[in-house]
C-alpha cells in the first residue's frame, strides 16, 4: 500500500454520514483511506440520493441486504482525483471524474462472461457490508473510475451512475431508431430512461406517472406525459414496441404489458411487489420478450458520451443540494415535497 494520507495536503481523516440504525445518521470522523496499487483516492464532490439510500435509512434493510453494522450510503458519486497508487496510468490528481461504484470479483463466470453486473462477488458502494460514497474521500480501482470533460457538471458526474441503469435498459430491451417505447414511472429512472431511449432513437416515447410535477418535467425532456391517475395507459391508446417498468407498481407492470405490439419487448427495471401477475395469453399470443434488468455492466462510456453531447439532461433532474452535515434531510427530502426528484450530497461542504 502506498501511504498517501497525510502527504501532500491530504488530511489524515474525514467525515463520513454513517447510517447506525433506521433513521439515525450520524457524522464520524474516519481515516482516510490509502489508494493500493492500481486504485485511486477520490476527493467525492456529489452524491446523487437514490431510493435505495431511502429505503435502508427508512427501514435497516431492502430485499436480502440487511444493515447489521454501521453503514455509509450512497453509490451515486463523482469527484476529484486526489491520489493514485502504484502503476495507475490513465488518471491523475485533480481529474474531475465519475465513480462506478461495483466492483466484482473479475474471475467467475458471469465476470468472464461479460455480465459483471451478475457477478455473485460485487462489492457495491452502500449494500452490506460496503460502505459508499456520503463521506469526503473514497478508494477505487482504476477501472472504475472514469474521467469527464468540463461540459459534465459535477451533478451529472454523479448521476451517470442512474444514467448507466437506463442505457443498460436500452440495451436490454434493443431500443432503436424508429421504436415506440413505453416508460412506466417517472420517478429519475424513468426520466432518465426516457431520455435515454430518445437518445437511442426511439421514434416516440410515453412516460406514465401519477405525479404531475413529475409528469411536467417529463414533457420538459421530451417525452409524451400520461398522466394514469383517472385513465390506464392502454385507455391513452398506447402501442408500444417496448415497455421500460420503473415504477416498481404491480398494476401498472401488468396494464403496461397489455400494451405492447407483437413480439414487443420489456424490461422489467422497477423493483416492488415480488411477484406480478402475468397476462399470459396476452404474452404468449403476441410472442412478447421479458427479461429483468439489474444496475449495468460497461456503460460509464456510452453514458458520458450521451450527457457531454447533450442528448441527456442529468441537472434537469436536480432539485436541491445538502452539505454532509445535512444528509439525513436529504435522505427525507421527497417525504417533506412531492416537487423532489434528485438530491444531491456534496460532501465537502
Ligand atoms: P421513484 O419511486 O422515484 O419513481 C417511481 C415512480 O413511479 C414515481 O414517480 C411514482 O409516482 C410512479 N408510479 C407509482 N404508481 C404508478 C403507476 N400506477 N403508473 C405509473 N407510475 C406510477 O423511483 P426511481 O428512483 O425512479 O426508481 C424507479 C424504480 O427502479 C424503483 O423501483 C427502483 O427500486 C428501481 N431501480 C432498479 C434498478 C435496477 O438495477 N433494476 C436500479 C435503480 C432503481
Ligand atoms: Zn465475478
Amino acid at each position: 500500500m502506498t501511504s498517501v494520507a497525510g502527504s501532500r495536503g491530504i488530511p489524515t481523516t474525514m467525515r463520513a454520514s454513517v447510517l447506525r440504525g433506521v433513521a439515525d445518521v450520524e457524522l464520524e470522523e474516519r481515516p482516510v483511506p490509502a489508494p493500493g496499487s492500481g486504485e485511486v483516492l477520490v476527493r467525492v464532490t456529489a452524491v446523487g440520493v437514490c431510493g435505495s439510500d431511502v429505503h435502508y435509512y427508512e427501514h435497516g434493510r431492502l430485499g436480502q441486504f440487511v444493515v447489521e453494522s454501521p453503514l455509509v450510503l450512497g453509490h451515486e458519486a463523482g469527484g476529484r482525483v486526489e491520489a493514485v497508487g502504484a502503476g495507475v496510468r490513465s488518471l491523475v490528481p485533480g481529474q474531475r471524474v465519475s465513480l462506478e461504484p461495483g466492483v466484482p470479483c473479475r474471475t467467475c463466470l458471469q465476470c468472464l462472461a461479460g455480465r459483471y453486473n451478475l457477478c455473485p462477488d460485487i462489492a457495491f458502494f452502500a449494500t452490506p457490508p460496503y460502505d459508499g460514497a456520503f463521506t469526503e474521500f473514497v478508494v477505487l480501482p482504476e477501472a472504475f473510475v472514469f474521467a469527464v470533460p468540463d461540459s459534465v457538471s459535477d451533478d451529472a458526474a454523479a448521476l451517470l451512475e442512474p444514467l448507466s441503469v437506463g442505457v443498460w435498459a436500452c440495451r436490454r430491451g434493443g431500443v432503436a431508431p424508429g421504436c415506440r417505447v413505453l416508460v412506466t414511472g417517472a420517478g429519475p429512472i424513468g426520466l432518465i430512461c426516457a431520455q435515454a431511449a430518445r437518445a437511442y432513437g426511439a421514434s416516440q416515447v410515453w412516460i406514465s406517472d401519477v405525479n404531475p410535477r413529475r409528469l411536467a418535467l417529463a414533457a420538459q425532456l421530451g417525452a409524451v406525459p400520461l398522466d394514469v391517475t383517472h385513465r390506464s395507459v392502454r385507455e391513452w391508446g398506447v402501442e408500444a414496441d417496448v415497455l421500460l417498468e420503473c415504477s416498481g407498481n404491480s398494476r401498472a407492470t401488468t396494464e403496461a404489458i397489455r400494451t405492447l405490439a407483437r413480439a414487443g419487448r420489456v424490461v422489467l427495471i422497477g423493483m416492488g411487489a415480488d411477484e406480478v401477475p402475468m397476462p399470459l395469453p396476452y404474452i404468449q399470443g403476441r410472442e412478447l420478450w421479458l427479461t429483468g434488468a439489474f444496475r449495468y455492466a460497461n456503460t460509464w462510456p456510452t453514458a458520458i458520451d450521451l450527457v457531454a453531447s447533450g442528448r441527456v439532461d442529468l441537472d434537469a433532474l436536480v432539485t436541491g443540494h445538502f452539505g454532509l452535515a445535512d444528509t439525513e434531510k436529504a435522505l427525507t427530502a421527497a417525504k417533506r415535497d412531492a416537487g423532489t426528484v434528485k438530491v444531491i450530497v456534496q460532501p465537502q461542504r
